[in-house]
Formats: C-alpha cells, sequence, structure tokens
C-alpha cells in the first residue's frame, strides 16, 4: 500500500483516502458522497439505536424523543399477568398486602391505584386501612402477621407515617423476602454489594427505561439530583452497577448546573417545580424526571421544565406518564418475583 506522502493529489481530490471494500483507494471526497445519504437519512435510523451516544452529533436546536412511560409500563403490566397467571395455574397465586395509616389524600390515591394495578394484573391484594391514630405497636402486630402468612409475598406500607410512628422501625419490620418496595437495610445493602433483592420500584423503573430507549451507560456521565433513600441514592447504585461514572448532587451541591451539563443521562429527583432548565442540560443527553410537582395552577409537573428542556435533550421522560407509570409497574414486578421465588 502506497504512503499517504507519496501520494499525488489535485485539489479537486484531496489526498485522505480510505479503502473501500475491496481494498481500492477512494478520495475522501468520493467518501463524502458515499455516506451523504446515509448522514441525510440518520433521521430514519430504528428508533432503539438512537441514544447509544446521544451527545455525538447535537449542536443545532433539537426537539428530544419522548420515553413513553405509560407505553412500557403497559408491556410490563402484561408481562406480569402472564407470570401471576402460571403461578395462579400452579395454585400459588401472588399477593400483596397494602396498608394504609391515616387518611392523607395523596396516599389515598396511590393505595387505590396499586390495588388496581394489582387486580388488573392478576395478583391478590389485601388493603388494611388503619386509624391515624394507630399506634406503632398495633402496625408492628399487623405486619408480623402478614410476615407469617403464606399467602401473601410482599408488604408495602404506604408513607408518610404519622408523626407517632417511627417509619424506619416499620421498614424494617417487614420481612426482607416481602419487602417489594426495596426501602429496608437488607434491601439497600444488597444493592450496595451487588446482591440479589428487590430494587427500589422507582429507580428501577429508570434503568428499565433507559435500557428500552437503547442507551449505552458503560463509561456515560450520570448525574442524579437529590439523595433520597428512596430515590437518589438507589438511583445512583444502579447506575453505577452499570458501569455509569455517576454524580450525586444534592441542595448543598454548588454550582448545579456545571455538574448537570455534563450528563449523558440527568435524573431529577428533587420536588422542585422547573428546577432543571434547558441551559442546564447537556445536547443530546437523556433526561429522566422523577419529580411530581404541582405548578402555580394546580397542573401536575415534574423537576424539570419540559419545554425547554426538549429543545436540547435527546430523550425525555414527560409527566405525568414518565417515571410515575414505571414506579407502580415495577411493584407489581417485584411482588410477582417475590410470589415465584416463594414458590419454588
Ligand atoms: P426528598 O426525600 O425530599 O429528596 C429530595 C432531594 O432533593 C434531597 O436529596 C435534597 O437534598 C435534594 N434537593 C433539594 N433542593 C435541592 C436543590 N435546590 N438542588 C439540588 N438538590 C436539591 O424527595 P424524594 O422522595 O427523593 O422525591 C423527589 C421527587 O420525586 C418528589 O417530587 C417526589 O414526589 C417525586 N417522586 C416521584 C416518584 C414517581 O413515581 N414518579 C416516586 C418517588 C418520588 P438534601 O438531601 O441536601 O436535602
Amino acid at each position: 500500500m502506497q504512503a499517504l506522502s507519496q501520494l499525488s493529489y489535485t485539489p479537486e481530490e484531496p489526498a485522505i483516502v480510505r479503502h473501500d471494500r475491496c481494498g481500492a483507494q477512494v478520495g475522501w471526497r468520493r467518501v463524502l458522497d458515499s455516506i451523504a445519504p446515509a448522514i441525510a437519512s440518520r433521521a430514519a435510523l430504528p428508533r432503539r439505536r438512537e441514544p447509544s451516544s446521544p451527545q455525538l452529533f447535537r449542536t443545532a436546536p433539537m426537539t428530544a424523543r419522548i420515553l413513553d412511560g405509560a407505553a412500557l409500563a403497559k408491556s410490563i403490566r402484561a408481562e406480569v399477568a402472564q407470570r401471576a397467571a402460571a403461578l395462579a395455574a400452579r395454585d400459588r397465586p401472588a399477593g400483596l398486602a397494602v396498608i394504609l395509616v391515616g387518611e392523607d389524600p395523596a396516599s389515598s390515591v396511590y393505595v387505590r391505584n396499586k390495588v388496581k394495578d394489582c387486580e388488573e394484573s392478576g395478583i391478590r391484594s389485601t388493603l388494611d386501612r388503619m386509624p391515624a391514630d394507630t399506634t406503632q405497636a398495633a402496625l408492628l402486630a399487623r405486619i408480623a402477621a402478614l410476615n407469617a402468612d403464606p399467602a401473601i409475598h410482599g408488604i408495602l406500607v404506604q408513607l408518610p407515617l404519622p408523626p407517632q410512628i417511627d417509619a424506619h422501625a416499620v421498614i424494617e419490620a417487614i420481612s426482607p423476602a416481602k419487602d417489594v418496595d426495596g426501602f429496608h437495610v437488607a434491601s439497600a445493602g444488597a444493592l450496595m454489594t451487588g446482591q440479589p433483592g428487590f430494587r427500589p420500584c422507582t429507580p428501577y423503573g429508570v434503568m428499565k427505561m433507559l435500557e428500552h430507549a437503547g442507551a449505552t451507560l458503560r463509561g456515560a456521565e450520570a448525574v442524579v439530583v437529590g439523595r433520597s433513600n428512596i430515590v437518589g441514592k438507589p438511583q445512583a447504585m444502579l447506575l453505577l452497577q452499570a458501569d455509569a461514572t455517576v454524580t450525586i448532587c444534592h441542595s448543598r451541591t454548588r454550582d448545579l448546573a456545571a455538574h448537570t451539563r455534563r450528563a449523558d443521562v440527568l435524573v431529577a429527583a428533587v420536588g422542585r417545580t422547573k428546577m432543571i432548565t434547558g441551559d442546564m442540560i447537556k445536547p443530546g443527553a437523556i433526561v429522566i424526571d422523577v419529580g411530581m410537582n404541582r405548578d402555580e395552577a394546580g397542573k401536575l409537573c415534574g423537576d424539570v421544565d419540559f419545554d425547554s428542556a426538549r429543545e436540547v435533550a435527546g430523550w425525555i421522560t414527560p409527566v405525568p406518564g414518565g417515571v410515575g407509570p414505571m414506579t407502580r409497574a415495577m411493584l407489581l414486578v417485584n411482588t410477582i418475583e417475590a410470589a415465584e421465588r416463594a414458590a419454588r
């Protein structure tokens, strides 16, 4: 093969060459001509391949693709229903026990939805409504009974709890084998050490969405805003397990935007309306909005300013219809998993 320095060339045919499949040399201009149709049709590439390096090609304003959590959750629920039917056919139906203490309106809605999801997926569920003045001892006794009940595979105590009850003590009272919320320290420890265990439903759902979008997490810069035990910290651990380089930001983080602008994957889990704006996002990034807030008009919205963010991001989750339905779906996944383990 001729060395580059030995090649003669004209301005029309620059000396930079490659070889085609047959080993023939091809001038750079012809290389460009040959790949032009591929560049032009890039928008038509399969949807799932798009985010593998979402930041590479994006410089101009763009409109992000929507990561549709509602649609993905639907397909996950359908799969859970099949698994539930298989267990029922073996006379080992899956069972979830939900406990609600007090009358908090938002909690009542969440609990109703969880019970409804179970019904629709063929998982048996029980709902214990306990009065707001329930003592911690009474709640712990109820949990002990459910721990011992072989028909119950998952136990969920809806948070927050009234002030007289220590939520930590309650979570620790749930058998780790039935900890389908993934909040027990045994579950957190299993996640930290990479052992099997129940993953908290929200970050678990986020990982499923990233997987569905075909995101390449290995080596990616992931930034999680929020460090709660139920979302931010487990989210960071799951991203780390997927070989991302993870930064966790919180209320004491200096220059939040400097961190978020580096993120190939940005997860916002704060609880502050529209705090992440388009100028804080790296072009082409995958933006996951966990936040569930109400704006001035009382409308449900996330932590991300959707309108400005979608002009910059490559993928974005909507609120509603993004992470929320996935959280609900992953509770069913954890419950069916618990029931299958018990049936082995
Ligand atoms: P949380 O326990 O209140 O934690 C919020 C986190 O945000 C904290 O770590 C806090 O930092 C951090 N933070 C607060 N202000 C900040 C700021 N200005 N800059 C950077 N970080 C800041 O909330 P959570 O339970 O994790 O929930 C977060 C949001 O997700 C809420 O809107 C919640 O409703 C929503 N959520 C949604 C789902 C769902 O299914 N879609 C599930 C769970 C939660 P410090 O630790 O320093 O205080």
